[in-house]
C-alpha cells in the first residue's frame, strides 16, 4: 500500500493533504491556462484528482497519464482534424461532463477498493476481493485512454472508416461507430500505455496488500488491463453505432453529435439513437464494460495468484 494511504488509514491526514495540494495546484492552473479544461471542469478535475490521489494513487497516476497524453494528442495535426471536430459533440477543451465520464468508474472502484482494503489490512489475508476492484479501477482508465487515442489518431487514417456493426459499410470520417485499422491500433497503444503505467508502478512499489506481489502476476494483470481497455474502446464504437443519440444538421447536410451546430449556428434534429445517451454516457458505459471484463478476467486466475 502507498505510504500516503497508510498515513490516512492511521488518521494522519496533514502530510498527504499538503502533498496533495502541492501536486495539484500547478497542474490545474496550467490546464486552465492552456485551455485543456473549462473553468468549471477545472474544479471538477480538482475534486477528482484530490480524491483519487489519497485513496488510490496508482489510479490517480494513470488518470494523469491519460490527461497529459490526451491533451497533447489533441494538438497532433490539429488543422487536419478541424473538419471532423464539427461532427463531434465536444471540442478539445474538456467540460465537467467529460471529466466525470473519464473518471467516475475509476473513482467508484477505487472507493470500494479503499473500503475493503481497510478491513483486509486488519486481517492481512489475500486479495480475492481487492484485486478485482483494483484492476477494475485501472481498466476503466485504460478504456477511456484507448478511446481517446482511437478518436484523436483514428481520424488521421488515410482509409475511410467502416461501421463496427456493419463492417462492409464505409462511413464518413468522424462518424460515431466508425472504426479504422489505424484507430484500433491507436486504441491498443492507448490501453498499453495505462497498463504500462500500472506495470512500472507495481514493480517499483511491490507490497503484500496490493494485487501485485511478483513479476509474473504484475505482467498478467497488465495484459488483462490492456485487453479490457481495448474491449472498452470497441464497446464505445459499438454503442456509438447503435444507441448514441445523433443529430442531423439541415444547413450542412451532415450527421453530428451536437444538439446545436456551432459551425453554422443551426439547430439540429435528432435522427437516431436513444435520448439521454450522449457521448459522455457512451464513454461511461464503455468504461464500466472494460472494468467488468477486467474483473471477469481476474476472477479466472488461480486463487494462489491473488
Ligand atoms: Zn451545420
Amino acid at each position: 500500500m502507498n505510504p500516503l494511504t497508510i498515513d490516512i488509514l492511521q488518521q494522519n491526514w496533514l502530510l498527504p493533504l499538503m502533498i496533495d495540494i502541492l501536486v495539484h495546484l500547478p497542474v490545474l492552473l496550467i490546464s486552465l491556462k492552456k485551455k485543456f479544461l473549462q473553468p468549471k471542469a477545472t474544479f471538477t478535475a480538482a475534486l477528482v484528482g484530490f480524491t483519487l490521489f489519497l485513496i488510490n494513487p496508482l489510479a490517480w497516476l494513470c488518470l494523469i497519464v491519460f490527461f497529459l497524453t490526451a491533451s497533447s494528442l489533441s494538438f497532433v495535426k490539429k488543422s487536419e482534424k478541424k473538419n471532423f471536430k464539427e461532427v463531434f459533440e465536444k471540442g478539445s477543451t474538456r467540460d465537467s461532463g467529460q471529466v466525470i465520464a473519464n473518471s467516475i468508474g475509476a473513482i467508484i472502484f477505487s472507493f470500494l477498493y479503499f473500503i475493503f482494503n481497510i478491513n483486509f489490512t486488519v486481517l492481512a489475508t489475500n486479495n480475492i476481493i481487492t484485486a478485482p476492484l483494483f484492476v477494475a479501477s485501472i481498466a476503466y482508465i485504460a478504456a477511456v485512454n484507448a478511446d481517446t487515442f482511437a478518436t484523436e489518431l483514428g481520424v488521421l487514417s488515410e482509409k475511410p472508416p467502416r461501421l463496427i456493426t456493419k463492417p462492409f459499410k464505409i462511413v464518413p470520417k468522424g462518424t460515431s461507430g466508425g472504426i479504422t485499422l489505424l484507430g484500433t491500433l491507436a486504441s491498443l497503444i492507448g490501453s498499453i500505455l495505462i497498463a504500462s503505467t500500472f506495470f512500472i508502478w507495481s514493480l517499483l512499489f511491490p507490497t503484500i496488500h496490493d494485487p501485485t506481489t511478483n513479476f509474473l502476476i504484475v505482467f498478467i494483470i497488465s495484459v488483462i488491463i490492456t485487453l479490457a481497455g481495448l474491449l472498452g474502446s470497441l464497446i464505445d464504437s459499438f454503442l456509438g453505432a447503435t444507441i448514441q443519440q445523433m443529430y442531423y444538421c439541415p444547413t450542412c447536410d451532415k450527421e453530428t453529435e451536437k444538439k446545436f451546430h456551432t459551425k453554422c449556428q443551426s439547430a439540429t434534429t435528432p435522427t437516431r439513437g436513444w435520448k439521454l445517451i450522449n457521448n459522455d454516457a457512451v464513454n461511461i458505459l464503455a468504461g464500466f464494460g472494460s472494468s467488468l471484463f477486467g474483473i471477469f478476467l481476474v476472477s479466472l486466475l488461480p486463487p494462489l495468484f491473488l
